[in-house]
């Protein structure tokens, strides 16, 4: 298993990770199974979705911030960022992507996103690679 670091530039930000994700990929010598990319956060997530327009990913967080508004009169955790915790929950906490090849299998618009729902901060990615046929 490798652990990334990526730092996150803002209070909700989705943050490229394929090259990071393939680099893992490459180094460990991989040809072929599952890459297990994992978050180990509450308020943060990993998702995949479209690497080619980056206004998808705007329109993505505009969508995540209506559904889910930072403030609501019915909140009762403390800290104060149920929101976050609620959007990490809606985007789940890992993607599977298999290899072939000793490439990740992504489709052509398919990117995988480390989720920051509660930034800016540090978060860990775990990437655990599964050999199989
Ligand atoms: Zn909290």
């Amino acid at each position: 298993m490798e652990a990334l670091t990526i730092q996150t530039s803002s209070r909700t930000d989705l943050v490229p990770i394929t090259q990071q994700v393939q680099r893992v990929v490459a180094q460990a010598g991989f040809d072929q199974g599952l890459a297990h990319v994992y978050v180990p956060h509450t308020t943060a997530g990993v998702t995949l979705n479209e690497n080619a327009d980056p206004d998808v990913v705007h329109d993505m967080i505009e969508d995540l911030e209506r559904l889910v508004p930072w403030q609501q009169a019915y909140y009762r955790h403390r800290e104060g960022n149920s929101a976050a915790h609620v959007k990490a929950t809606l985007v789940g906490s890992s993607v599977t992507v298999p290899v072939l090849g000793g490439r990740l299998t992504l489709g052509t618009w398919q990117g995988i996103y480390l989720c920051e729902f509660d930034g800016p901060r540090a978060r860990r990615v775990l990437v655990t690679l599964i050999a199989g046929a």
